[in-house]
């Protein structure tokens, strides 16, 4: 396997014991990145020079026999919706297409202390509302088990940058599934951490109440050192939990031995192709052969899920979009009659339509006369959605499903239709909702496409959900096949 091809850890075990220098590391993702970015199109912007410098001042830490952090070194990559200071973040909007912050994400600061090398920031569907990445502005990133197909969104540069070798690790932000959903179409792990563990200061908000930024890795064990590094309290994000959380490599445990899941029937329903069904499936045996006990159970309320998220994202975007008037930042038309027009031809001229229609949507359901029978209703369904995962969290450690109902689909298939995109992040939603920890991990092939196996987990059960993830793919061997970057380019 190529460098840029290994994991974190294995690459922290050879930059400790001087196998390998934090520079070469880096120089052999820029190697891949020029090979293979003109067709994956993961990165909006890369920052080279910085990286090789990052790295240098790593490699001489470890000259001075400093001990170094388990990401030091590790490049990693960042959505383009997490504020990175002196460095452009347009969350793929033309809106923003200048926008260069003057602060850095909680995050980014923390990774920076951990001496990771950011490497770039990656594509994404504009403002993060999207299933494919088609809806950036800028470009179409393609995924890397087949060129033809989208790479799943919103954090679909992400995805397919780790899964491609253009960066070791990832972020990406999940409101509603968009980092499950795509690290399961590009065959890696992805993971929603329960609201509230990662602060979100800094990241450019969609619907602030669902919004939780988490990482993309090759494998759990560099999911857990991610989730280490980024987690824990922050004062400038008051949803951050001021609690002590874990150091989640403890989870790295191999046994699942008297473990009670639940499969909810509901996401086996129709809709899901039988092909991934039956992937998942298998997997549940191999859960089941390491000593899980497995059952069936029911969350009734999931029906309501996607007309209850299309409720609460937009209207909670539609308000925290707002604030792109073309006045201090970004975008502005030239010419205007008067600043009232300006707002209104920048904000038409700078969104795409998928923006649009989220705002319109949400400012609709929050209007005077709509609000209680849309936006106060939603509400009171999420409400029922969080009872069920409740009622199944008395009886179950964590629960399983599919992430997605298919596999990567093809560029154009469901653009036009936005309720078919929408239909997506059926799998993914509800976990939103209920503020749950959710975890996407490899879990086999239908026709040389990956397929996510979701864990949901009750709030702050990353540990059991990592223990459990670690487990599986200890007993297979998905997570370790690389895509062949092969397909029709679009
Ligand atoms: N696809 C969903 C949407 O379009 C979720 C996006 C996300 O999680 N950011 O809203």
């Amino acid at each position: 396997m190529e460098i840029c091809e290994l994991t974190a850890h294995k690459l922290h075990n050879l930059l400790t014991s001087k196998e390998i220098r934090a520079e070469e590391v880096c120089l052999a993702v820029f190697k891949r990145i020029n090979q293979v970015e003109d067709k994956v199109k993961a990165y909006l912007s890369l920052v080279r020079e910085e990286a090789l410098e990052k790295a240098r001042a790593v490699d001489r830490k470890i000259d001075r026999g400093e001990a170094i952090s388990p990401l030091a070194g590790i490049p990693v990559a960042l959505k383009d919706n997490l504020c990175t200071k002196g460095l452009k973040t347009t969350c793929a909007s033309k809106i923003l297409y200048n926008f260069v912050p003057p602060y850095n994400a909680t995050v980014v600061d923390k990774l920076r202390q951990e001496d990771a090398v950011i490497t770039g920031k990656t594509n994404m569907d504009e403002f993060a509302m999207g299933s494919s990445t088609e809806n950036s502005a800028f470009q179409k990133t393609c995924n890397p088990w087949s060129l033809d197909c989208v790479p799943g969104g919103s954090s679909g540069g992400s995805a397919a940058a780790v899964a491609a070798g253009e960066a070791i690790c990832a972020l990406g932000s999940d409101t509603g599934g968009s980092i499950r959903q795509p690290a399961a179409f590009c065959g890696v792990v992805g993971m929603k951490p329960t609201y509230g563990t990662v602060s979100r200061y800094g990241l450019v908000a969609f619907a602030s109440s669902l919004d939780q930024i988490g990482p993309f890795a090759r494998d759990v064990t560099d999911c857990a050192l991610m989730l280490n590094a980024i987690s824990g309290h922050d004062s400038m994000d008051s949803t951050s939990v001021p609690t002590e959380l874990p150091d989640y490599r403890n989870a790295l445990v191999e046994d699942i031995d008297g473990f009670r899941i639940g499969v909810p029937a509901e996401y086996f329903a129709a809709g899901l192709d039988d092909r991934v069904r039956r992937v998942i499936e298998e997997a549940i045996t191999v859960l089941e052969q390491r000593g899980a006990r497995v059952e069936e159970t029911t969350l009734p309320h999931t029906e309501y899920a996607l007309s209850t998220y299309y409720i609460i994202a937009p209207a909670e975007a539609s308000s925290n979009l707002a604030r792109y008037d073309g006045v201090r930042y970004g975008y502005r038309v030239e010419e205007a009659e008067d600043v009232v027009d300006m707002f209104s031809r920048t904000r038409s001229r700078g969104f795409g339509a998928e923006v649009k229609r989220r705002v319109m949507l949400g400012t609709y359901a929050l209007s005077a006369g709509y609000y209680d029978a849309y936006y106060l209703k939603a509400l009171k369904v999420r409400t029922l959605i969080r009872r069920d995962f409740e009622r199944a969290f008395e009886k179950f450690d964590f629960l399983i499903s599919p992430t997605t109902p298919s596999t990567a689909f093809r560029f154009g298939e469901k653009v036009d239709d936005p309720l078919t995109m929408y239909l997506s992040d059926v799998f993914t939603l509800a976990v939103n909702l209920a503020g749950l920890p959710g975890v996407s991990i490899p879990a086999g092939f239908v026709d040389g496409m990956p397929v996510g196996l979701q864990l949901i987990g009750k709030p702050f059960s990353e540990s059991t959900l990592l223990r459990a993830a670690y487990t599986f793919e200890q007993s297979t061997a998905h997570h370790l096949k690389r895509p062949p970057l092969t397909g029709e380019v679009k």
